[in-house]
């Protein structure tokens, strides 16, 4: 697969030197790998094809115009999260019909914004919001239609912040409330429950949790169908991890295999909201080296990205390797990478074996394509960083770094806070 490679000792993105992008972009910044992750959508989409069904681009992985674009072009549909993600879905060009609304916090304005955009299905989280999905829908007129959220209460091995299925966390309803709430929702004139969702969590390196929530969800829809409520879509949420490390990883092939049986004997339209599996190994972020600091204790190496970018070392503890944009020969020296933020929990790298580093070399932060720039901050006052696209000998921006006036752009400081300054002057 095209995508991140040494040439003659330099890291090339496909067919481009990551170190004249660097020149021509400055640091930090991100570079994606359009072949690969268009090859990666290949792969979830051939893994999937025997069964009737679609993908969803979960947005929140890396909600970039471009990269949403690519994939729409491709057919592929979007998981979105909020109004905002709404919004970004329909700009670039998702169909609605493709589109699905996941979230536990749902305002009436989103849902409402939803239904009109006529998306595929809103997956409903509790009671209280099925109940708002269906006096809105009235108001419009209109029937919504709905998937329900189930929680199964599956444990993946993953992060705590990362699971999302087990009973005691906030999303969806457990099974007992899932039935109870799927009869309600199915006697509501202005509801059509479509479906069942489940999102086991994020970073999940097995297939074990999704045959373990498919026994439970499919049971329930044997049960709804005995009651004559018949749920047609199953969507099965995202999750699927990828080897920041050493992990071996099931590839959407082997994923989908596992639980092939299961799908096909419930007899609905599967709907699967990868993120990061598809993203994230098509994206890097390219630092610079800024100091190398010696002190007693540590060896610092100094680097220009910091927890602002990538806040997901400090967030999760989690792993990423971090690959020098020129190999060098030398001696190893055991360094942290940190990076300018005014926090100790602004790290890349821990006790990590850098060959020979020194002020001005460039670093790649590998697997950086999910939840990376789309968690990004202005802390410190640090401006986000610039976004490349390459596709084969050629890129392109796809985000310009921001300037110091995107910083205050959105800030206003209206008469009273002149009126106290000039109140605070007479008083001195
Ligand atoms: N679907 C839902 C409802 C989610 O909350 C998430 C992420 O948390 C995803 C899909 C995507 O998960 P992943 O990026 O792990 O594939």
């Amino acid at each position: 697969m095209a995508g991140f490679e040494y040439q003659r000792g330099k890291l090339f993105c496909e067919e481009v030197d990551l170190a004249s992008v660097a020149e021509d972009v400055g640091t930090p910044c991100f570079i994606y790998s359009g072949s690969m992750l268009m090859e990666t959508y290949g792969q979830f989409q051939r893994a999937l094809k025997p069964l009737p069904g679609i993908i969803c681009y979960a947005l929140k992985a890396n909600g970039s115009l471009a990269l949403c674009k690519m994939l729409a072009s491709r057919g592929c549909g979007a998981d979105v999260v909020s109004g905002g993600e709404l919004y970004r879905a329909l700009k670039v060009g998702f169909p609605p019909e493709r589109i699905v609304f996941s979230g536990v916090g749902k305002t009436e304005q989103e849902i409402r914004l939803a239904i009109n955009a006529n998306i595929r299905q809103l997956n409903v989280e509790s009671l209280p919001e099925l109940d708002l999905v269906a006096v809105t829908a009235r108001k419009l007129e209109t029937r919504a239609r709905i998937a329900l959220r189930v929680n199964p209460d599956v444990r993946p091995d993953t992060h705590p912040y990362l699971t999302t299925g087990a009973e005691e966390t906030k999303f969806g309803l457990n099974l007992k409330d899932s039935l109870s709430a799927c009869r309600k929702a199915a006697a509501w004139p202005n509801i059509q429950l479509t479906g069942l969702h489940f999102h086991l969590g994020s970073q999940i390196t097995s297939t074990e949790p999704y045959v373990e929530a498919l026994q439970k969800v499919l049971a329930l829809i044997d049960e709804l169908r005995g009651l004559g409520i018949t749920i047609s879509e199953l969507d099965i949420g995202g999750g699927l991890g990828i080897a920041y490390h050493d992990e071996t990883v099931p590839t959407p092939q082997q994923w989908l295999d596992a639980i092939r049986d299961d799908l096909k004997r419930s007899g609905c339209t599967v709907i699967i909201e990868p993120g990061r599996a598809l993203v994230g190994p098509a994206g890097v972020l390219l630092t610079r080296t800024l100091y190398l600091k010696k002190t007693l204790r540590k060896n610092f190496l100094v680097v220009d990205a910091g927890m602002n970018d990538l806040v997901r070392l400090s967030l999760y503890g989690a792993f990423h390797h971090i690959s020098p944009v020129w190999q060098k020969t030398g001696k190893r020296l055991r360094v942290d990478i940190v990076g300018p933020v005014c926090e100790s929990a602004d790290f890349l790298a821990h006790q990590r074996d850098m060959i020979h580093p020194e002020a001005g070399d460039l670093l790649a932060v590998m697997n950086a394509g999910a939840y990376v720039a789309s968690m990004a901050s202005n802390y410190n006052g640090r401006r986000r960083v610039a976004e490349v696209l390459v596709c084969g000998q050629r890129y392109a921006l796809i985000r310009r770094r921001e300037t110091f006036e995107d910083l205050v752009a959105h800030e206003l400081i209206p008469g009273l806070v002149l009126e106290a300054c000039a109140d605070g002057r007479e008083a001195d």
